[in-house]
Parts: C-alpha cells; sequence; structure tokens
C-alpha cells in the first residue's frame, strides 16, 4: 500500500469506533453494530461508506439528526409483507431489524416484502443482502436516500434522484453472489475524495448546468476551502446517473419503491424536512420454498464457473463475479490491515480524544 496511506489494523480500529459510539453516548450492543457495519464496508474496499463516516454518524447523534437506541416500529403487517419505519434510528439498528423480520417471514412463507423508511444511513447496502444468504436466502434491496437530491437523471443537468443504492443477493453454496451498487456513477464519497486531493474522478462523473462533462468536484460542492466541509448545495452541476438511460432508469424505481412506497418521501422536491433518511425496499425468496433448489444450486453454480472461464480482454484482469472484488479486499485488508487516508485517520482521533477515549494515536 502506498505510503501516502496509514495502515491499521482491523480489531484495533474497530475498538476504537466502538468506544466512540460508546462515549457518545449509545449503548454496548448498538455501538458494536454501527462499527462492525463501518468496518466492514472498509473490508468490502467501500471506503465511501466506511470509518470516515464516524464525525459525521457523531455530529449526527450529537445534533438529534440521528437517534440511538431506537427499535424499528411495525406500521403493516401482512405476514408475507410488512411495512416498518425506523424512527430516524441509527441504519445499523434498524436496517438489521426490517432485514431479520424479512429472513424470518421468507422462513416461513416462501417470499417476503419488507419495506423500512425513515431509518438513519444504512451503509452499505450489501451487507443486508449477505445477512439473507447466511440465511439461504435470495433478496433484492431497492434504497433512496429521502430529501438528498444529488444526481441528474439521464438527458438533465439538473438535480432529480439521490445516490439510490440497489443490491442483490444469491446464496449459491461456497460461491454467495452479491450485486451491490449506487445508481449514481460515483457515490458522493468518491466525490469527496477527489476534492480533498485524493484520486481523480472519472471525466463524465459529474455534469455542469450547460451540459459539460466535469470530473471536477467544484461542480458538486462549488468553492469550498482546501481544509474543511463541502456543501453540496453549494454547487451548481449535478452527479451523473450510471449506464446512460438503463442506470437512470433504475435510479428512478429506487426513488418508486424506497420512497413513494414506503411512505419515507422521495429525493426531493427538497422539503424543509430537516433530515434526509434512508428508505429500503427488500423481496427476500426462500429457494427451499420455490420447489427448485437442487437444479437452482447446480445450474447457478455452472453458470457462474463458465462465466468465470471467459477470457479476459486483459490478461492481468480476469473476469469476476458479483462480490468477488469484495471478498478479495476484505482478505486481503483482514491480513494486512486497513489502509486509511492520514486525514480520515486523524479526524476519527479528534473525535475519540475529544469524547475521552484513548487512541495509540
Ligand atoms: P461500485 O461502483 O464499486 O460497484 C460495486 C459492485 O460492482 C459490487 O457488486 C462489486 O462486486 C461489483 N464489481 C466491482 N468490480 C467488478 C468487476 N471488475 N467485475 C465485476 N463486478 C465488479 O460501488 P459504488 O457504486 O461505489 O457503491 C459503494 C457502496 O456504497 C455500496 O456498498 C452501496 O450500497 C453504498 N451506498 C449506500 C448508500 C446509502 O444511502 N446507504 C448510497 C449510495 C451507495
Amino acid at each position: 500500500m502506498a505510503a501516502e496511506y496509514v495502515n491499521v489494523p482491523a480489531p484495533a480500529l474497530e475498538a476504537v469506533v466502538t468506544k466512540i459510539f460508546g462515549a457518545a453516548g449509545c449503548d454496548g450492543a448498538e455501538s458494536t453494530r454501527i462499527s462492525t457495519h463501518l468496518l466492514g464496508a472498509n473490508l468490502a474496499g467501500h471506503d465511501s461508506h466506511g470509518v470516515a463516516r464516524v464525525p459525521r454518524y457523531v455530529e449526527w447523534l450529537e445534533s438529534g439528526f440521528v437517534l440511538k437506541g431506537q427499535t424499528a416500529e411495525i406500521i403493516t403487517d401482512g405476514g408475507c409483507f410488512a411495512l416498518l419505519d425506523g424512527k430516524f434510528g441509527f441504519g445499523q439498528t434498524v436496517a438489521p431489524q426490517a432485514v431479520e423480520l424479512g429472513i424470518a417471514r421468507a422462513l416461513q412463507h416462501g417470499i417476503a416484502v419488507v419495506g423500512l423508511r425513515n431509518a438513519g444511513h444504512i451503509g452499505r447496502v450489501g451487507e443486508y443482502s449477505e445477512k439473507a444468504i447466511a440465511a439461504g436466502l435470495i433478496s433484492v434491496h431497492f434504497v433512496n436516500v429521502a430529501g438528498s437530491v444529488l444526481v441528474a437523471p439521464f438527458g438533465g443537468v439538473e438535480r432529480r434522484f439521490s445516490t439510490a443504492p440497489f443490491s442483490v443477493g444469491v446464496p449459491l453454496p461456497g460461491r454467495p453472489l452479491i450485486l451491490d451498487f449506487a445508481t449514481s456513477l460515483v457515490a458522493e464519497g468518491k466525490v469527496l475524495v477527489a476534492s480533498n486531493g485524493g484520486k481523480e474522478l472519472p471525466h463524465d462523473a459529474l455534469i455542469e448546468p450547460d451540459g459539460r462533462l466535469s470530473a471536477d468536484p467544484h461542480t458538486l460542492y462549488g468553492d469550498y476551502p482546501q481544509i474543511g466541509p463541502r456543501n453540496p448545495s453549494n454547487g451548481k452541476g449535478a452527479i451523473r446517473a450510471f449506464g446512460e438511460h438503463k442506470g437512470s432508469g433504475l435510479a428512478f424505481m429506487c426513488e418508486m419503491l424506497a420512497g413513494a412506497l414506503t411512505g419515507g418521501g422521495t429525493s426531493g422536491p427538497v422539503e424543509a424536512r430537516g433530515r434526509i433518511a434512508n428508505g429500503m425496499l427488500s423481496f427476500y425468496v426462500s429457494p427451499a420454498h420455490f420447489g427448485t433448489q437442487a437444479e437452482f444450486e447446480a445450474t447457478g453454480r455452472a453458470y457462474v464457473d463458465w462465466v468465470m472461464e471467459t477470457a479476459p480482454a486483459d490478461p492481468a484482469s480476469p473476469v469476476l463475479a458479483p462480490g468477488d472484488k469484495e471478498a478479495q479486499t476484505r482478505a486481503d485488508r483482514l491480513a494486512n490491515g486497513v489502509p486509511l487516508q492520514p486525514d480520515t485517520w486523524e479526524s476519527i482521533l479528534q473525535v475519540a480524544r475529544r469524547l475521552g477515549v484513548p487512541t495509540n494515536g
């Protein structure tokens, strides 16, 4: 790993983050859930959704933007379908509650559909697919960020969508598949990283009001100091949806299903709602109930193997299945530590010091 990164062993990172949330007022179980989830995103290689979020999460807790110790409330319960309200609790608390309910109901009925609204930031959505996989279930998750408009629809130059992630998990024995991505061409966290002098954005990640494509973070943040917060509402441009009209259409559906159907609200029009929140509509299917489990597993596994045998365009980059990259990164980072940008690590240590959490740094 390049010398400009600080390499922190995963257990040490998890321990300090757990203590930070404990010192900020969360109980032990919630502190552990948050730290395990954030560390899990780093281990999967999704640093934009990892421990870099600690300072912002603590600020959200302190300002009452996100609430500790919440239990998602069941609004509707139809057996194989349910709607939950997360009451602005930590996403790492209320999203697992929704997922556990969906898993239990799918194991009972064969299928389940569970909506969750008003959840604090639920983080890396792939983790919820992984939970369903661990129970032997296929799952599909449409997610939006109510009140957060950052992404221009295909053909447009104005913001309309949130970064609206989408995930599918498939439980093939020994070879799980986990598709998990934002429907924006880049996650906002990646624009933030680029604005701090980190990895540059793809040339077409952003769009200016006049339709010019841009890789310049100023398109999203407007003017900003070299060090200090960035505010997306200061920029005039937008992030582009990925995959032209197809990705844009998927983002549209995330807003419809996770935002409009759950009652949590869509990305906009921007109202005086005061806080942003994740919504999620999840579908769970039990292959065991479906009656084709043996064929599904044999056919699915043979298909994965065949796809993986595709001759690569670049011999140094073999074809990967959804979830492979994360699994490889996880193995590497568990063995060798989590590389953090120095500013990220320092900002975590600052929060720790402010809250009286002992650190070695
Ligand atoms: P990304 O662009 O890195 O795409 C990740 C997906 O692509 C994974 O399924 C991965 O296995 C697959 N993939 C990566 N390289 C591959 C290759 N070479 N061949 C085949 N497949 C490959 O992800 P992203 O869009 O940057 O999203 C990052 C994370 O941000 C996700 O975990 C997402 O859930 C999360 N997110 C959360 C929110 C929220 O509001 N909670 C919003 C946006 C994004």
